[in-house]
């Protein structure tokens, strides 16, 4: 099983030990045995066009009571590790930023990037305190080289607060709602966070069941 996927690599941690976790009617998913990212290869992704479209039907306002709560499980802990006055970044803000609105509310200013929407690559030469990353590491082409450039636009001591479902086993992924958006194409395990935790040496904090903190040292 293993030789048979040689040509593909893990787009986290670059190891070709691979094995098939799943294939259904739409696509295979594979799973690095090191890092344990599980991955939807290249050739099953949408076109950039149909990503973008599927992306303009989220759209999320700030407004709404029910996202903000959503929200608020990222920012609430967030908010308690914060100093004041702190600055930060909304990485893969989508059409309408609310995570944004509601942390500038409490007295963090945040810039806003989203490689469709808000496309300032001036945001990589920067450093921030806090970086958040809500619902966007699941559509990550290139996790290696975009989670490299979330931990270097980090300060030291700063946090980067994740928010994605975890793969819990072979089971539940089979059935898991989250598989059927085609524009997810990464699903991160517990130690999958523990790698790039170790990788970019920072603490990790699993605050909830889909919120991660990372700590940088
Ligand atoms: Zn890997």
């Amino acid at each position: 099983m293993k030789t048979k996927y040689n040509e593909f690599h893990c787009p986290l941690c670059t190891s070709k030990n691979l094995d098939l976790f799943l294939e259904d009617k739409t696509r295979i998913y594979l799973r690095c045995i090191f890092c344990k990212l599980v991955f939807v290869p290249r050739h099953y992704w949408l076109s950039p066009e149909d990503e973008r479209a599927t992306y303009d039907l989220h759209e999320n306002d700030p407004l709404n009571q029910g996202y903000r709560q959503f929200l608020s499980r990222l920012s609430a802990p967030l908010l308690e590790r914060l100093g004041l006055k702190q600055k930060g970044l909304d990485f893969g803000c989508g059409p309408g930023p609310a995570l944004s609105v509601m942390m500038e509310q409490q007295g963090r200013q945040m810039d806003l990037y989203d490689p469709f929407y808000y496309n300032d690559p001036s945001v990589f030469d920067k450093k921030y305190d806090f970086i958040c990353a809500t619902e966007v590491v699941e559509h990550l082409h290139n996790p290696n080289k975009e989670f490299a450039a979330l931990f270097k636009m980090l300060r030291q001591n700063g946090w980067l607060g994740i928010m994605t479902k975890l793969v819990i086993d072979e089971n539940a992924f089979k059935k898991w709602h989250y598989i059927r958006d085609m524009t997810h194409i990464c699903f991160y395990g517990r130690s999958t966070f523990e790698y790039l935790a170790q990788r970019f040496n920072a603490e990790i904090d699993f605050v909830a069941n889909d919120v991660i903190l990372f700590n940088k040292k």
